[in-house]
């Protein structure tokens, strides 16, 4: 399968048409950002890392019955997935606290919840991706009741099968973005990518951060946090 016209360049892909129209290709680029864009860079390496973590992570959900838009890897940085009209919602899973939710309930990171916590925002840019619950969600039009029950199923379903497979790795999976899109058939899978990008990874023994937040806090040695997380899944 071939890229045809590119349909979308965001922040850390492209997506381009194929010649069958349920099909699109997604090109994994090095260019990191944070902070809704304010702080710019590159990662070297990080799209290869970005599109195989991703890719074998969909497999493994598929397997224990999570519908992704996984298809094909075609290359390094290029996969093929189904195309989807994604939903407009970034949804957030927590076990542990950390980042903004350490901030906006001036908590410590590191505080580990007895159950895992589930958020929505609206995938604006513009606006800074507001938070936003179930029945603003509703309101805005932006998914069904029942799409939404589906979507919060699927996202704890994918923290168990995650939290327990990055477990055995010594990784602690303390959060991350997915998002969901419905096919041409559509069906609501997930789509987008999980990676280093869209999860907080601590290692479980040293706390070390595995993951983009090197980048966002100049902690240095962002690379080879990547590396590391792309070695313990894929071993190199
Ligand atoms: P952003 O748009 O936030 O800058 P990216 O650089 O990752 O993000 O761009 C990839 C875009 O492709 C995102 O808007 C994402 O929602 C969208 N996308 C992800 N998977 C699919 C898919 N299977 N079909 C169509 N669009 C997708
Ligand atoms: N996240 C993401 N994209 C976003 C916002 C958050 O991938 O636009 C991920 C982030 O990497 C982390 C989780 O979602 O794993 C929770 O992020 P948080 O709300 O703490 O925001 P941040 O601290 O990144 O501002």
């Amino acid at each position: 399968m071939e890229k045809k016209e590119q349909l979308y360049e965001g922040k850390a892909k492209k997506v381009y048409a194929t010649e069958d129209p349920s099909l699109v290709i997604v090109s994994y680029k090095d260019d990191a950002t944070a902070f809704n864009g304010l702080k710019k860079g590159t990662i070297a390496g990080k799209g290869v890392i970005n599109n195989k973590m991703s890719n074998f992570l969909m497999q493994i959900l598929e397997k224990e019955g999570v519908k992704t838009h996984f298809v094909e890897e075609l290359s390094d940085r290029d996969t093929l997935v189904k195309k989807v009209k994604i939903l407009p919602l970034e949804v957030i899973i927590r076990n542990i606290s950390a980042g903004s939710f350490a901030k906006h309930y001036g908590v410590a990171e590191g505080i580990v919840f007895a159950e895992p916590t589930i958020e929505f925002s609206y995938k604006n840019d513009e606006l800074g991706d507001p938070l936003l619950n179930e029945y603003h969600a509703l309101a805005l039009g932006i998914a069904t009741k029942e799409e939404i029950a589906l979507v919060k199923s699927m996202a704890f379903k994918i923290n168990e099968v995650l939290k327990a497979y990055f477990k055995k790795l010594n990784v602690t999976l303390v959060d991350f973005k997915i998002e969901f899109g419905k096919t041409v058939d559509g069906e609501i899978v997930l789509a987008d990518e999980i990676s280093p990008d869209t999860c907080r990874f601590w290692d479980s023994t040293t706390g070390e951060k595995l993951d983009k937040d090197r980048f966002r806090r100049d902690l240095g040695g962002v690379e080879d946090a990547y590396q590391e997380m792309m070695r313990r899944l894929m071993g190199n």
